[in-house]
């Protein structure tokens, strides 16, 4: 390694020695960035990057709450406030029991970088909890979150911060945390994104992380003359990402093959058609059951117990599940099967291995902080909407999101061209990281 960067993670180590996933995080992006600062007088000396590696402000909180038999429980609420130098801190709130702040530093320190790209006047941000909503009644997920926002209301705000869903926040839970929030500070605002249609939310909303992740991989096969049209391709995750890739994969007339959740992965030669897709929808959005039960609805299909599906053959990935689900052997796979391209719809799915392999065999592969962005960027709309009181058309925005993903696209070449092969990792990080710094440099030392 570079002796600068070698240099650098040891001080961000100092202070973060037991977060392996946020340094993971911080180690990608510093790869790519510190040689771009070394290059560029202006960053030079000023210390930036190790500034954006420590959270302008971490709250860490008690969550007490009541089961239906009566029982108190206690968890842990956190929100990072990472960076606002261009904007609101913005980014979701995660619940799921492997919360912790290595988790939600990694994602808020991504959030940064995603919302610098989207163009969008957004911070960075991420918070969640340790709560496990599996099994629990809806009562339980109401006072859950009624709890989680009695705190959280009095940090956040529509000018200040704006937290929305992630793994285990679906409308649902961001209803129940609105309703709190709204109680407690006697005010309707945009405070939240991913709300209900008829109370400020945004059409595309539910679709934009799943839908972007596709438009990046279209994008992205354009430059070769390829497109989803005929492509066999494998998706892991069956939750609000994973959903709504398969449907515009199957909208653009490729096919999907997969889908997984923690129980295992599920593998359909025959393709996972529409209709097969409504009833994987009605089953983990509705039902909340296990996607091993979709082999006893299309028998034809195969469940493998406890696996990922990156051993099946496939022209394009997309891995839409959760952080370091696609580990270096698994992208060997991948590339032997055939595998052109990766387009990453959760948080850092693959580990670096996994990234290096892709990028030394030069396929074309999209970090998630470009390729998921979607997601948030129709969070920005939702914002912009809410402030100027209008609601977009489906079309609208759809519109808007597929220009985005493209601007996107755009920067990651412009900043990760190396010859014939455009390195996404280097674009999105140097892209991302530009936008900040200079709104960084030009308000001092703050
Ligand atoms: N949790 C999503 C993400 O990882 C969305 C955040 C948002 O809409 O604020 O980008």
């Amino acid at each position: 390694m570079d002796k600068k960067i070698e240099v650098f993670m040891e001080e961000v180590k100092l202070r973060n020695a037991h977060e392996p996933e946020f340094l993971q995080a911080v180690q990608e992006v510093a790869e790519t960035v510190l040689p771009y600062i070394a290059q560029h007088e202006i960053y030079n000396g000023k210390n930036i990057l190790l500034r954006m590696v420590e959270p302008e402000r971490a709250i860490m909180f008690r969550v007490p709450w009541v089961d239906d038999e009566g029982e108190i429980h206690v968890n842990r609420g956190y929100r990072i406030q990472m960076n606002s130098a261009i904007g609101p801190y913005k980014g979701g709130l995660r619940f799921h029991p492997t919360v912790n702040m290595s988790i939600l530093k990694f994602l808020a320190f991504e959030q940064v970088f995603k919302n610098s790209l989207t163009t969008l006047p957004m911070g960075g941000g991420k918070g969640g909890s340790d709560f496990d909503p599996k099994g629990k009644s809806d009562d339980e997920i109401m006072r859950f979150c009624h709890s989680f926002m009695a705190e959280l209301a009095r940090h956040i705000g529509p000018n200040t911060d704006v937290p929305a869903g992630d793994i285990g926040v679906g409308s649902r839970e961001i209803g129940f945390l609105f309703g709190m929030y709204r109680k407690i500070r006697n005010e309707f605002t945009g405070v939240l994104t991913g709300k209900g249609l008829s109370w400020g939310g945004s059409l595309i909303r539910p679709e934009a992380t799943g839908y972007g992740t596709v438009y990046f991989a279209e994008n992205m096969l354009e430059t070769k003359g390829e497109k989803i049209e005929g492509k066999t391709v494998v998706i892991s995750g069956s939750g609000n990402v994973a959903q709504y890739a398969a449907e515009k994969v199957l909208q653009l007339g490729g096919k999907v093959v997969t889908l997984s959740d923690s129980s295992g992965y599920i593998y359909d030669k025959d393709g996972i058609d529409e209709d097969k897709l409504k009833f994987v929808m009605e089953l983990k959005n509705e039902k909340r059951g296990r996607i091993s039960e979709y082999v006893k609805e299309y028998p034809n299909a195969e469940f493998t117990e406890g696996g990922t599906p990156w051993g099946v053959a496939c022209d394009v990935a997309l891995p839409c599940a959760t952080q370091n689900e696609l580990n270096g052997e698994d992208a060997k796979k991948l590339l032997d099967n055939g595998c052109i391209c990766v387009s990453e719809g959760a948080n850092m799915p693959c580990t670096p291995d996994a990234v290096n392999t892709f990028l030394d065999h030069k396929i074309l592969f999209a970090p998630g902080k470009a390729s998921n962005a979607g997601g948030v960027a129709t969070s920005g709309l939702e914002m912009s909407q809410n402030s100027l009181r209008v609601s977009w058309t489906r079309e609208e925005v759809d519109e808007r999101l597929k220009g985005i993903m493209k601007n996107i696209h755009a920067s990651c070449i412009e900043y990760g061209k190396e010859g014939d092969f455009v390195n996404y990792v280097k674009g999105a990080n140097i892209a991302g990281f530009v936008k900040v710094a200079d709104a960084m440099l030009a308000q001092g030392v703050v």
